[in-house]
């Protein structure tokens, strides 16, 4: 079971790496590309600052990158499994579907992991010094 002090923890409930409190989003899960994008500026726990330097979060393009492959081989996989004979339309079609459905959690969990490689977890961090 996941606890706060894991990393994964700030992760999986896109919250503050370092804290672990705050929110890193102003809304929950949505498919409105507006609210989907939306983050805080600060933690409103530790006040610390989530865009470290302009353009910081470019790098969770990687990390979306990273986790559109894994899905993709997923997918592969799956079909692997269930048929021998793999259908490219299909396949395709199966892919692209599952890519935008889940798309609004991959945008956020880009975010979430990319900033969670820099900061790490300081346990009673509640001064606002940042
Ligand atoms: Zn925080």
């Amino acid at each position: 079971m996941l606890k706060k002090g894991d990393k994964l923890y700030s992760i999986l409930h896109f919250n503050c790496p370092r804290c672990h409190e705050g929110k890193l989003f102003k809304s929950g899960l949505s498919y409105r590309f507006s609210k989907i994008t939306q983050m805080h500026s600060h933690c409103s726990h530790c006040n610390l600052k989530f865009e470290k330097e302009p353009g910081f979060f470019y790098g969770a393009m990687y990390v979306s990158y990273g986790l559109t492959v894994a899905l993709w081989i997923t997918v592969a996989v799956a079909f692997y499994v269930l048929s021998e004979k793999i259908n490219p339309w299909l396949f395709m079609l199966t892919g692209s579907l599952l890519l935008i459905i889940l798309l609004p959690g991959i945008y956020r969990l880009s975010r979430a992991i990319w900033i969670a490689m820099f900061v790490n977890y300081e346990k009673g961090k509640e001064i606002k010094d940042d």
